[in-house]
Order: structure tokens, then sequence, then C-alpha cells
């Protein structure tokens, strides 16, 4: 999935990347967080550095991307296979984990228009096609639908809902514009597509369309593929509308793995279970989308609202009606796991897991199968370590997701089967799509921002210095990077996003209080969830000569092994500290905006004042770590359960399932992060008694946190 910035795309123009040269690690500024001393653990970094290839992952990306492979399909079977025979020829210890878990597919899915006069405009949906594709006519390929959709069989009247942003239905409603037993026509962009039906159904729509406008993801933006990397006119983005932001994973099993052994009585109904939408959806290409926009009448597109359709854009009702048809098939269907294990030497109860997922839509060149590739070379880096006697201080787990398109289901089934364990897991690293140009980023908790800035430097770019250092030159061309934390850091540091969801990270951190981080390496990519994100296109266009699977598998493999390695965990809490006084701050100026005086910041902000002073005294210990194993032992659980502290018992209000009190996915964002959620989240909703009570909860998180680092050694 993973599309949490879908429009902040580089306008940077990529240098011709330099041929790739023997990887020496640049020189390291003086001591490593976390290392007494860092010396002998350079040398088996530059050992694993030496190892990830291009040429090796770029036929990876060819083998994994041959077929198009779904979550459950054989062709998916048989992906899962691959991986499993690459971890186990690096020497991990690896097993195929399987789910039975509820998926749809569709049987039927038919878009008909017609004019006000009745007459047939079109008869759809439009096969995606291009000149030139050898991918797009693979008997394998299915068509386009979305991941936990409603069937059914509408014939309606359509509304124009814009981004189907609360914002754009509050609109509609402001202009009278009724979209009860409507059809809403939203285009995709702004926030996950499954809070526009969530916003349509509770509006009392009766289906949704949703389409790739050419502004957001098409000619607007440069050429189309085949000529360049943009969304062609009849491709569509399929993608799961699962209700993720209640609860993500199989949607019968909230809080339960979905064991084969499992019985079917532990299962609860899926249209019931509040995750599901209960109204029909279909996604649509530009092509099919134009004939409904260009005959809806109705008031015209209001500012902001029009696209790049060569037509004036209406809200609608009116000029045009729609009969759609959306028939899911609806099965317990099993999905695979791939995980692999290496047995730490000195805490072998510590695990550092770094996972990927491999389901794809379709071929999924992009999405996930480039971070998959990468991976697969992080993991023969380490085995090649291994081989030569190495072994990790910690115990390391790779893992290759299943179903993450259908809603992380693979992770989220996997983490609710060891979710009495999950103490044990000292860190969570995330990729999905890997690689689809020369831009960095990265998401994190604070507590690990500086390690990922202390990773991406000891890794070269093949454009030349660090990755950190290329970070650094491309952040500053980007004017906007969307986001809510507070800059921690000094400014010319490069920026590292908050943790919202769309991808395998969630389940680890916001339901177990796993630290965890996403990166990727980003670029203008118009064939998102199509049939066209497949090798032609990426090689085409995104990593012609692989250069950035080496680079993201070093980057990937390097977080792995410097945190299974470090003597200390490398958590920075006093960073962590700094940016919830920043949140807390933020949302007490919202509270006085909206004439909440009276609500008591108080005690949270005396208990994150506790939780910064704690931060600051742990910090010294990891700084000058002891001699004495054992007393680092008892250092390393504080800091690892300082985390868990932030979770809250009962999770939020209307959604238990998240736990954490610092980050959660939006309500009604879906992939942006929402910070101190439980607070935050009342005070849009103006409910100051749940507020003042989320700021209860905050507090005693805050303080737990705080009290498990005072009570460090
Ligand atoms: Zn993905």
């Amino acid at each position: 999935m993973n599309m949490r910035r879908p429009l902040a795309f580089c306008f940077l123009l990529a240098l011709a990347p330099v041929p790739s040269r023997a990887q020496s690690v640049p020189p390291l500024a003086a001591p490593v967080f976390g290392y007494a001393d860092f010396g002998r653990e350079a040398r088996i970094e530059a050992r694993f550095l030496a190892v990830p290839s291009a040429k090796l992952a770029g036929q990876h990306l060819k083998a994994l991307t041959a077929e198009p492979h779904r979550a459950s399909t054989p062709q998916d079977r048989k992906t899962a296979e691959y991986i499993a025979r690459m971890f186990r020829q690096a020497g991990l210890e690896t097993e195929i984990v399987p789910y039975r878990v509820l998926l749809n597919q569709p049987k039927a899915e038919r878009l008909e228009v017609y004019s006000a006069s009745g007459q047939l405009l079109l008869a759809g949906p439009t096969r995606e096609h291009v000149d030139g594709d050898a991918y797009q006519d693979n008997p394998g390929v299915e068509m386009p639908f979305h991941g936990s959709a409603g069937s059914g069989d509408v014939t309606a009247q359509v509304v124009y809902a814009n981004y189907g942003r609360r914002e754009d239905f509050d609109l509609l409603a402001a202009r009278h514009i009724d979209v009860r037993g409507k059809i809403v026509l939203a285009r995709y962009g702004a926030i996950f597509r499954g809070v526009k039906v969530y916003l349509a159904e509770q509006r009392g729509a009766a289906a949704v369309l949703l389409y790739s406008d050419p502004e957001d993801d098409g000619y607007s933006k440069g050429d189309t593929y085949p000529e360049g990397p943009w969304r062609p006119e009849t491709s569509v983005q399929s993608g799961s509308v699962q209700y993720l932001f209640k609860y993500p994973g199989d949607p019968e099993t909230p809080g339960v793995a979905s064991t084969l052994d499992l019985p079917d009585s532990a299962r609860i109904p899926a249209r019931r279970s509040g995750n599901q939408p209960l109204i029909p959806s279909i996604p649509l290409s530009y092509h099919d989308a134009a004939p409904i926009l260009k005959n809806l009448k109705g008031p015209g597109a209001p500012q902001g609202w029009q696209g790049a359709l060569p037509f004036r854009y209406h809200l609608g009702p009116g000029g045009v009606r729609v009969h759609l048809v959306s028939q899911q098939d609806y099965q317990r269907r099993v999905i695979w796991d791939v995980i692999g294990r290496i047995k730490g030497a000195e805490f072998p109860d510590e695990w550092v897991i770094a996972g990927n997922h491999h389901d794809a839509w379709f071929y999924g060149a992009a999405d996930p199968s480039s971070g998959t590739a990468a991976m697969l070379e992080s993991v023969r880096g380490i085995g090649v370590l291994l081989r030569q006697g190495w072994r990790p201080k910690r115990s390391m787990i790779f893992a290759s997701w299943d179903a993450e398109e259908e809603g992380l289901i693979g992770s989220t089934e996997w983490v609710e089967q060891h979710a009495g364990t999950t103490e044990n897991a000292v860190a969570y690293f995330n990729m999905d799509v890997g690689v689809c140009g020369p831009d960095f980023i990265a998401s994190a908790v604070p507590s690990l921002k500086q390690f990922l800035r202390e990773v991406t430097g000891s890794v070269l770019s093949p454009l030349g210095g660090s990755v950190y250092r290329q970070w650094r030159i491309s952040e500053l061309g980007h004017s906007e990077r969307n986001d809510i934390s507070t800059p921690a850091v000094a400014e010319d540091e490069p920026h590292v996003g908050v943790l919202g969801s769309g991808s395998d990270f969630t389940p680890f951190l916001q339901h177990e209080g796993v630290p965890s981080t996403d990166i990727a390496s980003e670029g203008p990519y118009g064939v998102y969830h199509s049939v066209f994100d497949n090798f032609a296109w990426y090689t085409q266009n995104a990593d012609p000569h692989f250069l950035y699977l080496q680079e993201m598998a070093r980057v990937f493999g390097l977080e792995a092994l410097r945190m299974a390695d470090a003597d200390v965990l490398p958590y920075d809490y006093v960073a962590y500290a700094r940016e919830i006084a920043g949140y807390l701050a933020a949302a007490r100026r919202k509270a006085l905006d909206a004439g909440m005086e009276a609500l008591d910041f108080g005690p949270a902000q005396a208990a994150a004042s506790h939780f910064f002073a704690a931060a600051e005294r742990v910090h010294r210990l990891q700084t000058t770590p002891s001699g004495d194993l054992d007393k680092l032992d008892k250092l390393n659980k504080a800091l690892r359960r300082a985390e868990i502290a932030l979770l809250s018992e009962n999770g939020l209000p209307n959604r238990p399932w998240y736990r954490h009190t610092i980050y959660a996915p939006g309500e009604f964002t879906g992939y942006a992060a929402m910070v101190i959620p439980g607070v935050n989240e009342a005070l849009d909703a103006r409910g100051e008694n749940r507020a003042a009570q989320q700021l209860n909860v905050l507090a005693h998180a805050l303080d737990g946190a705080a009290r498990t680092l005072d009570a460090a050694p």
C-alpha cells in the first residue's frame, strides 16, 4: 500500500547516476550512539556493505515480478517460496507461516453511464491498455477492484465530491447538495481511499466511484507511460477500502490471529465488524470518469475542485445517470508470511525485526517487489557475515508479509499471534515501496530518527557522498513536507516524518508499541497499484541500473545490523519527549482557539516534563554504557518498556485496537498520522469531556514511561 505522501513526488532533476564502485564506509563522526566502542562494529558493517549487488537485486526484481501475484493466489505462494529459498540460502532458519483470512475478489464489475436522455455514453470499466507494454495482456491479469468492497447493483444520479475529504462533504452539504442515495464520484489523493468510502457511507451515499484525475496522477504531472512515468488514460488504481483506521488485519478476527486451526466460532461477522464498507465501490481510470464528469450538471466546481480533464467540472446531480454493479466473492483464503530467524548470541530473547510485504495488486514492481528485492540483498549480506563466523548480539527476524495490500493482514495476524511476547521486539524496520526513484525518505518514532540519520550517513549514495548527504540535498528541494512534528533537531537535518498508517509498521507500533521506522527511495510514480507497475516501467523510469535497490539493501540491512549489535538500545527519548511537548503545546492552542479554556493541560504537561527529565538522565547512561552485562540488560529492558508504557490499556475511544497514545492513523485521513490522537480527535469533535478524559490517559502513559526510565540502573 504505502502512499503516505501521494502528492509529494520529487521534482528535482535526477543527476546521472555515477557507476557503482566499491563500497567503503564514509568516515564516521566520532562515537556512534548505542556503542561503547564502535571500531569493531565498523569493520563488521564494512563487510556487510560490500555484499549487496545491484545486478543480483535486479535479478530478484525480475523473478519477483514475472507474474501478477495478488495475496492467496498460486503465484503469491510461488513468490513466498522464492523468498523462503533465498532466506534459507543465506542461512536463516526459515518457515512459511499460513493464516486463513477473509479476502474478496471480483466476480463481476460493471459500469454504465447514461445521458439525461437515456443514451448510453459508456459501458465499462475499460480494460487498462497502452501501446507497447509487454505485461498488460498476461491472462493472469485480473480486473482492477477494491479490497473489502461491498457488493451491490445501484442505478443512481452522481455527485462529484472532489477528494472525498470531510471538508469536501461539508461543502456539498453547505450547498444543499444531498449525497443520500446517490453515487459519489471522488478523485484519488489527499487521504486514504477507505476514508472516502467511509465518509460517503456515513453521509448516506449508495455507492462510490474513485478515479485518478490527471491533475494529481496523469498528464498534468508529465509524460504518461510508456513515454514517461505518469499514469496513462486507461490506468486504474486498485486498492483496499478497508476501514483500517478502525483496525487492520483479517476483518473477522480483530486482536486474534487467524491461524489455520482457529475455529469459525472464534470469528466475527465481517460486515458487522466496523472495518468493512457496507456500500459498493469501484476504482476507475480518468478515461472512464470523463464521460460522467463531462455531462454532470449542477453548480460549477468551486475553487480547488476542478481537475485537469479538458472541460468544466460540475457538482451534480443531474445530467447523467450511472448503473454500477459490484459482485465480490468473499472467501476465507490462505495467505503465507515468510519468517527467517537468526538467533542472537548475547540477548537471544531480544528481536530486531525487519520486514516488507510480497503480495501485489498485479506485478508490483515498485510496490512492493523493489522492497523485497532490496531486502533479499540485505539478507544475503547478513548471510555472508554468518558464514564468516559472526553472530548478532540480538536475534534477527526478517519477515516477508502477505496480504498487506488488502489491509496489513499478514503482519497484523503475526503480531497478534505474538502479542504476549512482543516486548521482546526491540525494533521493527519496515520497507514497502523500496524504490520508485532517487529520493530517500523516512518516517520513524522520534526515538529512532537520529538512529536513521546515522545509518544513512554510513551508506554511499549512487549520486556520490552518503545517502544522508543526498537526503539532505533533496530535502532542500522540497519546500512542502506536510508534517506536524516539531523541529527537534538542527534545521538543516533531513526531515524524518511521523508514522501514520498504510504499511506493515502499524500493528508493531500502534498495537504493540514496538519502536519502528519506514524507509523508501521516492520519485515520480504514476503506475501505483496498476498493471503498469511492472518490470518494464521500473527499468525505464525508476532505477534502470538497480543502483537504488543496492542502496536500499544497504540502508535496510544496516538498520537491522546496527540495532542487533548495539550495546545499549540507541533510542533517543530526549527527542521523543521534545516532540511530545510540541504536540501538547499545539493541542493546547487548538483547545483555546475552540473556546475550551477550562480544559486542564497541567497534569499532562507535568507528565511530559517528567518524561523529559527521565529521558535526559537515561540518555547520559546510554552514552556511557556500563560494562556490567546485568546492568546493561536492565537498562535495555527499561528503554524497551518505556515505549510500551505509552500504550493505553483501553485503546482509543471507538477503536480500541489502536493503543498507542502518541501515534495513530487519523480517523479522517487514514494514512497521515494523528499525534496524541485521543486528545486531538476529541478536540476536533469539540468533545470537552472526552478531551479531559483523554488528557488523563495521556498523562498516565507519560508518567508511566518516565517512571520506567527512572528505574533504569
Ligand atoms: Zn505496498
